[in-house]
């Protein structure tokens, strides 16, 4: 038997099953997919997880690709464009994920992949994972990092399904262009572009220039997900007329994928059970960067998780300190980043990119909140203040005008 069944091996479940593994205990890491695979996804993040996670110091140049300093985004009639200079880090996720994988096998961590979790079982004294083609694994607890389908939210009822209203359906491409061909486009800078409300749709497209890739993405709320494949084709034109795209870009391999975008489920915790990443909802609403807090709640999970397996003690009581722990780290994010993600979609958009063009303040707190080099913080204070500020302005200029 082993002491934590961990499933799903992206960022959440590789940092989880490392840290626990790094302990001695003995942790079992199941992913339905082998290793190296891809992950739809921008790729973009914070370039402090480097830091916060020293072991990917010395293996950083296996899957930076690039780090872009200057955001740009473009309001919904695209008459208005706020640039910021806010650092984001650039990676493939093909590298990124097999680099976690690694790190977590290479501190003793047992894989079992290509393999797909099927059903959770509880026991009085443990859990058995039920797995495709028959066979089980046994452990005192398990963690559920296997994605927005998560299998153990659906299993545990933590979370049967997500509203569509909850989760933003993307399209999704890392187009191959070459180096010179991106600086020459982007400059040194890597200039990343955000596109509000592409189509009038509630959303937003993307460009994330890289070493020898650009990504581009537009995500939009489900309800709205049938504009979706139209809506690409169109971004995708736009930005080739634009010149930020070449001509004859490849997009063959353009992918759909879902990403939860309204905050965590309410409890994350259940007797010998614990969600992180994902799963249980730990994505910025706001921009769907996820990759940073389903790594800081994994650290918190390891922590309760391996003082539960010290007093054997797994009740929903014990693991709860976990909830409250990512609670006081990030919990806070996401109201703020939700009620952005409201204001971002409303039609009063353009309006405030009209305020914003007006005051430098609000251009960096607005760049700063989209980049994920932000630690997930909104000024949202400030913000309210400088655009009434703005607003004031305005209306005393009209006055002596
Ligand atoms: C189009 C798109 C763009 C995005 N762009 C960004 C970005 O630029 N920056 C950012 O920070 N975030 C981004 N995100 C979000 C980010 O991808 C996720 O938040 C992040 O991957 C979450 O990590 P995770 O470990 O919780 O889950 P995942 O990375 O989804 O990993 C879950 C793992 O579980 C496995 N799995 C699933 N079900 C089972 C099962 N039943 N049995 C076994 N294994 C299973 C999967 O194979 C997978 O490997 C984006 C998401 C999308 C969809």
């Amino acid at each position: 038997m082993y002491d934590v069944v961990v499933i799903g091996a992206g960022p959440g479940g590789t940092t989880v099953s490392r840290a626990l593994a790094e302990m001695d205990l003995r942790v079992c890491m199941i992913d339905k997919d082998t290793f190296p695979r891809d992950k739809p996804c921008g790729g973009g993040f914070s370039r402090g997880i480097i830091d916060e996670f020293q072991y990917l110091k010395p293996r950083a140049s296996e899957f930076l690709k690039g780090i872009a300093r200057v955001g740009v985004l473009h309001s919904p009639n695209r008459k208005i464009v706020l640039e910021g200079r806010v650092d984001m880090a650039m990676t493939l996720r093909i590298d990124f994920d097999n680099v976690l994988f690694e790190e977590a096998v290479s501190v003793g961590a047992i894989a079992i992949t290509g393999t797909r979790a099927k059903h959770v079982t509880f026991h009085n004294d443990g859990i058995t994972v039920g797995l495709t083609g028959g066979g089980s694994v046994q452990g005192k607890v398990v963690i559920g990092a296997d994605g927005v389908n998560s299998t153990v939210a659906r299993e545990t009822k933590l979370n049967q399904r997500w509203p569509s209203s909850s989760i933003t359906a993307c399209r999704v491409c890392e187009v191959p262009v070459s180096n010179h061909d991106i600086i020459e486009r982007y400059t040194e800078d890597l200039k990343y572009h955000f596109f509000a409300n592409l189509g009038g749709l509630p959303g937003y497209g993307w460009i994330f220039p890289k070493q020898e890739t650009i990504n581009v993405g537009l995500g939009i709320i489900a309800t709205h997900a049938r504009g979706l494949p139209e809506a690409f084709n169109s971004f995708v034109h736009y930005l080739k007329k634009r010149n930020l795209l070449p001509i004859e870009s490849d997009l063959s391999r353009v992918r759909g994928a879902l990403v939860p975008t309204s905050g965590p489920i309410i409890q994350t915790v259940k007797d010998r059970c614990i969600l992180l990443g994902d799963s249980a909802g730990h994505v910025n609403p706001l921009t769907g960067g996820g990759i940073v807090y389903a790594m800081r709640a994994a650290r918190h999970a390891a922590y309760v998780v391996s003082n539960a397996i010290e007093i054997d003690g797994f009740d929903a009581a014990s693991l709860g300190k976990y909830q409250q722990l990512w609670k006081s780290d990030f919990g806070d994010d996401f109201r703020k980043q939700l009620l952005a993600q409201k204001i971002f979609t409303s039609p009063f958009t353009d309006l405030l990119f009209q305020i914003g063009s007006k005051d430098k303040v609000i251009q960096e707190i607005v760049s700063d909140s989209m980049a994920e080099s932000s630690d997930g913080e909104i000024d949202v204070k400030n913000l309210a203040f400088r655009t009434l500020l703005v607003c004031l302005r305005e209306a005393l200029n009209l006055k002596v005008h």
